[in-house]
């Protein structure tokens, strides 16, 4: 089982930015895609969850076309987006927050104590479980907002830049985040993000992304340990 895209193309009006853009992400695996500013990558996030139109190409998910399918159709389906910017409920609870994720997991089978096992592991989350979400620090906010993608069953995962903003310790426990919600909740991820080296290293396969085409594909640690890869495309 896997989300396949296939020479994916889509933009902004009459400016195209991606161009044939290919993928396999298989459930249970997290495939990252990393590139610069302006590379592409909230783009392919928002393209593959149906916010911008695919306008030429095909996204399959296990199977099912979904490219022109609605989000809200493709969110039932189990694809689910952790947009850049986190997008939380501020006025809401953190416990109201992930609540939300909860109810979205509607219909779909998964195991319902991810979350309880995501507090144990992370006591930081379990101790603003009746905050605002609105009060929290940015990396407290993108914690709540992957528990609540975790929380919605998740068949995949759409992570745009998680660690934005973040500081390196905190960066740092957001990945681990990421890694144990990949493992509990079984879903493929789909992680684009500048943090070059951190994402390769979460990551079984990784792609560079350039002016909205894939530019180089690989295994991750050896994408991560080519000094010619990060010379050429990584600007490291
Ligand atoms: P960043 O990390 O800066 O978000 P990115 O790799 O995610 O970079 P995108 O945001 O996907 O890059 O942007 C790709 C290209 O699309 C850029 O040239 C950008 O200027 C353009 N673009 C992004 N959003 C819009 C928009 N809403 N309207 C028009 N052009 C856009």
């Amino acid at each position: 089982m896997s989300l396949v895209l296939d020479k994916v193309a889509s933009g902004y009006g009459r400016l195209a930015v991606l161009h044939g853009v290919d993928l396999e992400v298989p459930r249970g695996q997290i495939v990252s895609v990393v590139g610069a500013n302006g590379a592409g990558k909230s783009t392919l996030a928002q393209t593959v969850s149906g916010l911008l139109a695919t306008t030429a190409g095909s996204i399959v998910l296990d199977g099912t076309p979904v490219h022109r399918l609605r989000p809200e159709r493709r969110a039932r389906l189990g694809l689910v987006h952790v947009p850049e910017g986190r997008r939380l409920f501020g006025g809401l609870t953190v416990a109201e927050n992930v609540g939300m994720g909860r109810h979205a997991a509607r219909g779909r089978s998964g195991d319902p104590d991810v979350v309880e096992h995501l507090l144990d592991s992370f006591p930081r989350l379990r101790e603003r479980w009746g905050q605002r979400a609105g009060l929290l620090s940015g990396g407290e906010q993108q914690m709540v907002a992957l528990a609540r993608a975790a929380a919605a069953r998740p068949r995949y995962l759409l992570l745009d830049e998680p660690s934005l903003g973040l500081s390196p310790r905190l960066s740092a426990e957001v990945f681990r985040l990421v890694a144990m919600i990949a493992a509990e909740t079984g879903a493929g991820v789909v992680l684009v993000e500048q943090r070059v080296d951190a994402a390769l290293r979460l990551a079984t396969t990784g792609h560079v992304i350039e002016h909205g085409r894939i530019v180089v594909s690989g295994d991750a640690e050896e994408l991560r340990t080519s000094e010619m890869v990060r010379q050429a495309y990584l600007g490291t």
